[in-house]
C-alpha cells in the first residue's frame, strides 16, 4: 500500500475531481460562460491597467475598494457586508468551513450545483440532497418536512437552479428561509437572467445571505464571487478566508469592468433575448423536451432509453457525442443524478453559435 493511499481519506480517494471537458476547437456551450468578449477599447484599457500594476506586492487583503464598488453597483442593502471569493466556488468553501461543527448537516434540492455536496464532504458534513419532482419543480412541503427532521445547519438554494434552469417560486423560498433552523444561502449565480433577486430582502431575514458571481456576465476568467449579508455572518466567513484570496489582477480588472457594467449588462441582455429564440427553435424539434429556464442555459431531455445495463450509450449521450463530433460541446448529465438521465444542458451562445448548435442537433436527432 502506498503512503498516499494510507494517508489520504478514503472518501477523497474514491471521488472524482470536478470534471471540465477539453473544448479546444469546439463551439463551447458547456459551462454557462458569456459568449461575448470585451469591446476592443475596453480590452486595451485593461491591458494598460495591468501593465501598471505592482505585481511584486501582495494585494490589499480586505480588497476594500472592490468590495465598496460591489456594494454600490450591486445595490447591497445598507447594514450588510460583502465577502469576496476566488469565484463563488470558493465562497461555498468558506461558508461550509464556518458552519462545519461536528455532526452538522448540509441540505439542498437535488439535482443542484455539485460543489454544495463536495464541500460538505471535504468538511466531513452529512449532505442531504432532497430530490426535486420529475419535472424539476420543488416539492416545498417535502423539503420543509426533511428540514424539520434533519435540522440542517446550512441550506443551499440556487435561485435559479443549476442544472435545471428553473427558479423556484419566491413564496416557496421564503417558506424555507422562515422555517430553516440554520443559515440559508440563496445562490444567485444566474440572477442577471432571472429578473428576481433576494438581495433587497436581506434585512428581512436574519438567517439568509445572498451569494452571486460575475462569471455569467462575461468575467468567468476573472474568478470573482461574493456573498452579501449581515456582518454577523460575513465576519465569520471572513475568518475562514485565505488572506490574499483576491489577487491583484482580479481586483484591478474587476474594478474596471464593474465601472463599465453597462457593457456587460448589454451583453447579458443579448444572451437573454437569444435564450428565447433558442427555446422556440428547440421546442420545434421532435424528440426533445425543453424545460423552463430563468438562466443563461436550457436543459433539454432527449427521448429514448437511458444507458443500458450492458453499458450501451443512452439516447442523451448519443446526441451529446454526435454534437461533439459535429464540433459542438454541451454538458451531458446522463449517469449522474437519476432525474437527469438523457438530459443535456445547452449554454446560450451567440446567434451564430446557436444556429450551429441547432443544425447539429437536427442532425443528431435524425
Ligand atoms: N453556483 C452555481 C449555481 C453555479 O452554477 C456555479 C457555476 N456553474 C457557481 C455557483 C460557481 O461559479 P463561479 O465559481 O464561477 O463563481
Amino acid at each position: 500500500m502506498s503512503t498516499a493511499s494510507k494517508v489520504i481519506r478514503p472518501e477523497i480517494l474514491a471521488m472524482q475531481a470536478y470534471q471540465v471537458a477539453d473544448a479546444k476547437g469546439l463551439v463551447k456551450l458547456d459551462v454557462m460562460e458569456s459568449p461575448y468578449r470585451l469591446p476592443d477599447g475596453l480590452a486595451a484599457e485593461i491591458g494598460q491597467l495591468v501593465s501598471e500594476l505592482e505585481l511584486n506586492r501582495y494585494p490589499v487583503p480586505t480588497a476594500s475598494k472592490l468590495r465598496a464598488l460591489i456594494r454600490e453597483v450591486m445595490q447591497v442593502p445598507a447594514g450588510c457586508d460583502v465577502l469576496l471569493g476566488n469565484g463563488s466556488d470558493e465562497c461555498i468553501q468558506y461558508i461550509t468551513a464556518a458552519v462545519a461543527r461536528e455532526g452538522a448537516v448540509v441540505m439542498a434540492p437535488a439535482p443542484s450545483f455539485a460543489m454544495f455536496a463536495m464541500h460538505a464532504l471535504f468538511f466531513r458534513l452529512r449532505f442531504v440532497g432532497m430530490p426535486l419532482r420529475e419535472d424539476f419543480t420543488l416539492d416545498v412541503d417535502a423539503f420543509l418536512a426533511a428540514m424539520a427532521k434533519e435540522k440542517p445547519a446550512l441550506v443551499w438554494l440556487a435561485f435559479p437552479n443549476n442544472p435545471t434552469g428553473n427558479a423556484f417560486p419566491v413564496a416557496d423560498v421564503e417558506r424555507i428561509v422562515r422555517a430553516a433552523p440554520g443559515l440559508v444561502v440563496i445562490d444567485e449565480a444566474y440572477q442577471p437572467f432571472a429578473g428576481a433577486t433576494f438581495m433587497p430582502r436581506l434585512p428581512e431575514f436574519e438567517n439568509m445571505v445572498v451569494m452571486r458571481t460575475v462569471s455569467k456576465i462575461g468575467m468567468a476568467g476573472v474568478r470573482l464571487g461574493y456573498v452579501c449579508g449581515r456582518p454577523e455572518w460575513i465576519d465569520a466567513f471572513n475568518k475562514t478566508r485565505s488572506p490574499f484570496n483576491i489577487n491583484v489582477l482580479t481586483e484591478a480588472v474587476a474594478i474596471k469592468l464593474l465601472q463599465n457594467k453597462k457593457v456587460l449588462d448589454a451583453q447579458a441582455a443579448e444572451v437573454l433575448a437569444e435564450r428565447e429564440v433558442l427555446r422556440k427553435a428547440l421546442e420545434k424539434l421532435d424528440g426533445l423536451t425543453v424545460y423552463p429556464s430563468a438562466a443563461n442555459f436550457l436543459l433539454v431531455r432527449v427521448a429514448g432509453a437511458g444507458r443500458s445495463a450492458q453499458g450501451a450509450l443512452g439516447a442523451g449521450t448519443r446526441v451529446f457525442e454526435s454534437l461533439k463530433a459535429q464540433g459542438v460541446l454541451v454538458k451531458d448529465f446522463s449517469g449522474g443524478h437519476p432525474l437527469l438521465e438523457n438530459c443535456l444542458r445547452l449554454t446560450v451562445g451567440t446567434p451564430e453559435e446557436n444556429r450551429i448548435l441547432l443544425a447539429a442537433l437536427r442532425e443528431a436527432l435524425k
